[in-house]
């Protein structure tokens, strides 16, 4: 299951990709690039637009529209209807940046290349093998495992309403 993103999607994508999916974005696409895109590699186009949507179902690309309007909200959407798992498993997981899977570093590895604070406080770091960036659990974290919580209990609504 691979994705590509309308333009408008761009936090979106790298919540995904965070998530472990196979996400391409670009805001320099416009709607016949991401249709053709998608068809060609087979992704299922991810889209907030309406008529590209219609477009897409037309040409026979699989493509999902969201009415969410935070994140919480479209991810408990692409939960429910592709059986997104909201948690987050960093040996699976992509930058959010460039889509790569990231790898895990071993802390000396990227000693210079961290705050001390950082290197003093964290044990375990992963970076990406294409743009280099190096990632850790940090304070950012609790406020990424609130958005999955609240998530959860949106996916949760959600099929409650649907019985
Ligand atoms: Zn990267």
């Amino acid at each position: 299951m691979k994705f590509i993103a309308d333009g408008m999607l761009g936090k979106l994508t790298r919540w995904l990709r965070i998530l472990g999916h196979n996400v391409k974005y670009s805001n320099r696409l416009d709607d016949n690039q991401l249709l053709t895109i998608a068809k060609k590699e087979r992704r299922i186009l991810l889209t907030r637009d309406l008529e590209l949507y219609q477009q897409a179902t037309a040409k026979g690309v699989n493509a999902f529209y969201f009415e969410g309007t935070d994140e919480a909200e479209r991810l408990a959407q692409l939960a429910k209807r592709f059986g997104i798992k909201l948690e987050v498993d960093m040996t699976i997981s992509r930058c959010p940046k460039c889509n790569t899977r990231v790898k895990p570093i071993e802390k000396e590895k990227i000693a210079d290349k961290v705050e001390k604070s950082t290197f003093t406080y964290y044990n375990e770091f992963w970076q990406c093998p294409k743009c280099e960036q190096i990632y850790w659990q940090g304070a950012h974290w609790t406020r990424i495992r609130k958005t999955l919580e609240q998530a959860k209990e949106n996916l949760k609504k959600l099929k409650k309403n649907e019985k």
